[in-house]
């Protein structure tokens, strides 16, 4: 059944192409769009999934825009925002590297008449106009089902691999897995921790610990994320438990999405780059024009129980049987996830 799955997955053509022909000098906006990319190392989606969607987004609505990434370093993001200030952005789009250096950020963003975008990740204490992201909560959700499903009725003991403690989406997506397993009273959590920056690198570090911490009588593992999923099937590996040991994900990487087709990993959660990069495209540009922007709802700042208007999306649960819908989408390509297969 698995190999069909997979050959199912692999055997559709090439969907994924995203790109738009417009070369974005068009200007339909007033006023330039900035956007600072959070790092390139705690998931490959900032570069290959986001900035081509952001691209794509303003170059179809003929905007103006400048995208830059941080590289993980708050006083980079710092200086990128200020010299985007500098430059005459009147719209400023940040993915925090932690509330507090996003804060600053915004605060000084507001005080030059920058209005400012929380995208995808929420800075708690800020002052953006608007939130755009997925349902983070839903999203922890869907990794708790996904490892419910994975798991059975069996009495299971279960390792948690959180992402950054700084990243108020890792509070969301673990407090969403803990809704689901807390429920079920043959699970025993027998480790969690939280990554540091997401880092892969110490997530293998963490998980070795806590795997031997249990002697090695782990059943489950409830990843954050796709890089932190593939650093625990690494260590799974050389105990000779991978693919006996079901490992959630998120972001639909190359990597996830074949190690979901290998069956090492149990499932990942794709979030469409298309749809959160034209969100974000629509509220910069309202913002741009002095207009208000089409909202789902709001959410909460639950550092002072402000409400941030937002745009919140709905993620999809990935297993060997729907890797196709990825493709189909546009989300990967399909000589990428079938590459070598
Ligand atoms: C994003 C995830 C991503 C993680 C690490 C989170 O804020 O929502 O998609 O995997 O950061 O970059």
């Amino acid at each position: 059944l698995g190999v069909s799955m997979a050959l199912t997955a692999c055997g559709g053509d090439d969907s994924g192409d995203g790109g738009s022909g417009s070369d974005g000098s068009g200007g339909e906006a007033q006023g330039k769009i900035g956007v600072i990319l959070p790092d390139t190392e705690s998931s490959v989606r900032w570069e290959s999934a986001d900035r081509p969607a952001l691209e794509a987004a303003f170059e179809e609505a003929g905007v103006d825009y400048d995208i830059q990434n941080a590289e993980g370093d708050a006083n980079k993001m710092t200086q990128i925002a200020d010299s985007m200030i500098g430059n005459g952005v009147t719209v400023l789009a940040i993915v925090n590297l932690d509330s507090e250096s996003g804060a600053a950020i915004q605060e000084k963003a507001a005080s030059q008449g920058v209005a400012t975008i929380d995208y995808d990740r929420l800075t708690l204490g800020g002052s953006a106009e608007y939130y755009v992201s997925f349902d983070n909560t839903k999203v922890g959700e869907l990794q708790g089902q996904g490892l419910a499903d994975c798991l059975g009725d069996k009495e299971a003991n279960i390792v948690y691999l959180n992402g950054s403690p700084t990243d108020n989406n890792a509070t969301l997506f673990a407090e969403g897995a803990h809704s689901v397993l807390d429920e079920m009273s043959n699970y025993t959590v027998v480790g969690e921790q939280a990554v540091p920056d997401w880092d892969n690198e110490q997530a293998a570090t963490i998980f070795q610990q806590l795997y031997t911490a249990a002697d090695g009588k782990v059943d489950g593992v409830l990843a954050a994320n796709d890089g932190l999923g593939g650093a625990a099937i690494n260590i799974l590996e050389g105990a000779g438990q991978a693919g006996k040991v079901p490992v959630t994900g998120q972001d639909a990487t190359v990597e996830g999405l074949q190690n979901v087709l290998a069956g090492t990993q149990c499932m990942t959660v794709y979030k469409s780059a298309t749809q959160e990069a034209g969100a974000l495209a629509d509220v910069a540009i309202a913002l741009a024009n002095g207009e208000e922007a089409e909202v789902t709802g709001s959410t909460v700042d639950s550092s002072d129980d402000s409400e941030v208007p937002s745009i919140l999306l709905t993620p999809q649960s990935i297993t060997k049987d729907n890797v196709g819908d990825v493709i189909d989408d546009g989300g990967q390509k399909a000589e990428d996830v079938c590459a070598g297969k």
